[in-house]
């Protein structure tokens, strides 16, 4: 699940930036607007996590630039700015929602799952939970199971399952997944893509998931019940 950072102060950003990792998501990291908006313009997120105060303008401006995305992401402000007009006016330029710095990353993360339960909700796209075979994966939560018990998986490669999931039954583009695992910084392979897929199949496979992940050659993947 890929986030968008914006934020300058280099040690916050950092250790936001690393939790989140830590969490499974795929961030990218910016600190000016200027980069945030080519960021925003280029791929999809699905939540942005947003600095007001950054050094080329007022991180409110990237708001009308989301707004154009096929599919809006939700934005959390990130801010010192704790005076009630500032709250206001941010919720008013259509942020879903803020937290005054410094905030404790537990409720950003908190606050992170509510929006993406809603907006997943919300879209009328995917339910909130998605069943193939005896794979149970629960969309907000980003936790699969299989036969009620949870299966713990690298970061990459619960990125690659979530993508799937979210397009159950249907053709995940490789562009697609690449987008989603894979941040600006990170050097991609030609063929790192298929080794994560290879993995994810056999541990899917080892567990008993009762999914074959097939590939359409030039095309990308889809997940069905075997
Ligand atoms: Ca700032």
């Amino acid at each position: 699940m890929r986030i968008l950072l914006v934020e300058d102060e280099p040690e916050l950003a950092a250790a936001t930036a690393a939790r989140l990792t830590g969490e499974g998501f795929v961030v990218d990291h910016f600190g000016s607007l200027g980069e945030a908006i080519e960021a925003a313009m280029a791929a999809e997120y699905r939540a942005v996590l947003l600095d007001r105060r950054l050094p080329d303008g007022d991180g409110l401006s990237l708001l009308p630039v989301l707004r154009t995305r096929a599919a809006v992401p939700p934005v959390i402000l990130l801010t010192a700015l704790d005076q009630i007009p500032d709250r206001v006016a941010g919720l008013d330029a259509g942020a879903e929602d803020y937290l005054i710095k410094p905030y404790a990353f537990q409720e950003l993360l908190a606050r992170l799952r509510v929006l993406l339960r809603r907006s997943g909700a919300g879209s009328g796209a995917s339910p909130p939970g998605v069943r193939i075979g005896r794979l149970e994966y629960d969309l907000a939560a980003r936790e699969p199971r299989i036969g009620g018990t949870a299966v713990a998986l690298p970061r990459r490669e619960l990125a690659i399952l979530d993508a799937l999931m979210r397009r159950a039954g249907r053709v995940v583009m490789r562009e697609s997944l690449e987008a989603q695992v894979y941040g600006f910084d990170d050097e991609i392979s030609s063929n790192a893509l298929e080794a994560h897929i290879s993995r994810l199949r056999k541990r899917l496979s080892e567990a008993g998931a009762g999914v074959i992940l097939h590939g359409v050659r030039g095309v990308g993947y889809m997940l069905r019940a075997s």
